[in-house]
């Protein structure tokens, strides 16, 4: 049956007068807001002057959190209070947070089950989407004041690499806050957006992250206008943080600073290590001035070559995900067009030059690379929320994996197929396969493979109440629908009765990138295998359906309507048909279909005339001939 495009949403109403949109990046270490004014997109600042707002809650009895730089002093005082990195936990469940909480001091609340786990605080038992809505709805407040009226909609970022679950919790978050998600945006996808990458020429970008704690390298390819993240790679636990730490232990080695010392003042140390390391990206020396709270004093000086030896082992760390990405795009150095470096740690000239020489091109770093990405969400919310012109492009994602439907045989129908551009919606028409079938089993697959068993199984619910009907007779509409952000919604519905049924397929069930990677190649690999098998088994299935239908015919009719020498001959060839369809041979249990077809036509024939006949009896001529 083919494919019906039946609606595309998400297309805006015409033009208002400017709708204020802003985009937000939703950092583990840092958050900014940006909107696009009188055509330029920048990022917004707070009362004080800082666009950055670190990350951090701290929550206090009876009383708002503290959001920002305000919460951040706590950090020492009130850990357990005080929390931060929580994008690390947004859409986790309590098994992948065992193995990053061991590094958050949290107290998280053992719960069984599904979900994120809670984090007890002094105002109560909360979730990472509550803590993340705090960080939200600062930012919303931020940008209400500073434009003077209220937010129409807000474009987020996630990592390319968040899966259903990470998003829909930064979606939740959002709702909490009091925020209209236009859409959310991979965050690479936006650092290209903010230099234009968008607008040039069709090719492949490689976006090189570097924040607080964590390292992503992902490389996009442009083409017709949509980009499409073509592999991710990075380390969790890479930052500047990491730079902060080696710096702090330095420091002690030079002032001579017991290990046992060390645990109680890594903090602080870590955070004079910090301001030195950000003063090295514009100076040559740094001055380091010890002070703790136990009497300890040192002074001391760092210069950037000394700098350079203490982080040139972490910058080469980052290099191994670049070649990884590399491999997995099935790319060389040689494709690569444009690099493009985000993060706040990319401003350290260190890191600009090993990344240079690796990718033997001069990086792009023209943008803040702690704001580059919270410009190209405000781009593209400008744009979403209807502020431009007709013509200018909408950037679109693509899905990176068919979407399809389980039919009979154990094979897959792909109802989306893969590098589809989102939002979109498909349908297509099913039947029952079976006289008096009043329920029908929706599964959803995700993959390229035609067979059930070698694609993703996503989930499966039932439309149930179909009225009962002769095989083939019901008309199942069954539409899928992905919205901007990625995320699927089926439907089901019998046209004639009515009735339907519906699912959104619920997030965990995200892929990673490399499981995409071993699933289009399996797909390619074993294209021509797949076709044999699936011819098999839709002769295999109509086998089954001609022979159901056959006896059905010959329970009802048979006794009256068939004699014996034509019941023997049938028979025959529906023995013989059920013997070939064991076989792997398409081609033959074809034509034994096709033989069995021929000897029944009589039959069906009369089957046909006996049911007009009944059809008519007790009814005059006149009353037919009337209509
Ligand atoms: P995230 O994306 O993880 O939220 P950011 O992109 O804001 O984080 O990066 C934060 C990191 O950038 C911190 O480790 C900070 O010390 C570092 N950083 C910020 N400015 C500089 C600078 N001028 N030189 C070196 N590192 C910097
Ligand atoms: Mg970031």
């Amino acid at each position: 049956m083919a494919l019906l495009q039946i609606t595309e949403p998400g297309k805006t109403a015409a033009p208002h007068y400017h709708n204020l949109a802003a985009g937000i990046d939703l950092g583990t270490t840092n958050s900014l807001v940006a909107t696009v004014r009188s055509g330029l997109a920048e990022t917004l600042p707070d009362i004080k002057g800082h666009h950055l707002l670190p990350s951090i809650v701290h929550y206090v009895k009876n009383e708002t959190p503290q959001i920002g730089t305000a919460a951040k002093q706590y950090a020492h005082t009130d850990p357990l209070n005080t929390i931060a990195s929580v994008k690390r936990l947004m859409g986790r469940g309590l098994k992948d947070i065992k193995t990053i909480g061991t590094r958050l001091p949290y107290d998280f609340v053992e719960k069984e089950g599904q979900g994120m786990p809670m984090i007890r605080t002094v105002a109560g038992e909360l979730s990472p989407v509550q803590i993340s809505a705090e960080i939200l709805k600062n930012l919303k407040q931020r940008a209400e004041d500073s434009l003077g009226g209220a937010l129409t909609g807000v474009v987020i970022t996630v990592p390319a690499y968040f899966d259903d679950a990470q998003r829909q919790a930064t979606k939740d978050a959002a709702i909490l806050a009091g925020l209209k998600v236009l859409r959310l945006l991979n965050e690479p996808t936006a650092a290209a957006v903010a230099y234009g990458l968008d607008q040039g020429a069709e090719g492949i970008h490689v976006i090189y992250d570097l924040g607080g704690g964590t390292f992503d390298i992902s490389i996009l390819r442009l083409q017709r206008g949509v980009f499409e993240v073509l592999a991710t790679a990075g380390n969790s636990a890479l930052g500047g943080d990491d730079f902060d730490r080696v710096i702090a232990q330095w420091m002690m080695q030079e002032a001579n600073i017991a290990n046992d010392a060390q645990q109680s003042h890594i903090r602080e140390l870590m955070d004079i290590a910090r301001t030195a390391k950000e003063t090295l990206s514009t100076q040559d020396t740094a001055s380091l001035n010890i002070q703790l709270a136990d009497g300890l004093q040192w002074h001391g000086t760092l210069n950037r070559e000394q700098l350079n030896t203490l982080i040139d082992p972490l910058i080469q760390k980052t290099m191994m995900p670049c070649r990884r990405t590399l491999r997995d795009a099935g790319l060389t150095l040689d494709d690569i067009n444009e690099v493009v470096m985000v993060g706040g740690s990319t401003r350290m000239p260190r890191v600009r030059e090993k990344v240079g020489d690796f990718f033997k091109r001069t990086p792009h770093v023209n943008i803040d690379p702690d704001k580059v990405v919270a410009i190209g969400a405000a781009i593209q919310a400008d744009i979403l929320a209807g502020n431009k012109p007709d013509g200018e492009m909408l950037l679109l994602d693509v899905i990176p994996l068919s979407l399809g439907i389980e039919t009979m045989g154990g094979l897959v129908e792909k109802i989306i197929p893969r590098n589809t551009t989102i939002p979109v919606a498909r349908a297509q028409d099913f039947t029952t396969f079976k006289d008096g079938q009043i329920a029908m089993t929706i599964h959803i697959m995700q993959g390229e493979r035609e067979l059930v068993l070698d694609c993703r199984s996503l989930t499966r619910f039932e439309l149930r109440g179909i009225p009962p009907m002769v095989a083939g007779a019901a008309r199942i509409r069954v539409t899928y629908q992905v919205d901007a952000d990625g995320l699927l919604s089926v439907s089901a519905k019998e046209e004639i009765s009515g009735i339907h049924s519906d699912i959104i397929v619920k997030p965990s069930y995200g892929l990673q990138d490399n499981d995409i990677e071993q699933m289009l190649k399996d797909s390619l690999k074993y294209a021509k295998e797949d076709v044999i098998t699936r011819n098999l088994r839709e002769q295999q299935v109509e086998a089954d359906r001609v022979i159901n239908a056959l006896r059905a015919a010959i329970t009802t009719d048979g006794h009256h309507l068939l004699k014996h020498q034509e019941f023997v001959t049938i028979n025959i060839k529906l023995d013989e048909l059920l013997r070939i369809k064991e076989s792997k041979d398409a081609k033959s249990i074809k034509k034994a279909i096709e033989q069995l077809d021929e000897v029944t036509q009589d039959f069906a024939a009369r089957r046909m005339d006996y049911s007009i006949r009944q059809a008519m009896q007790g009814r005059s001529v006149d009353e037919f001939s009337e209509n």
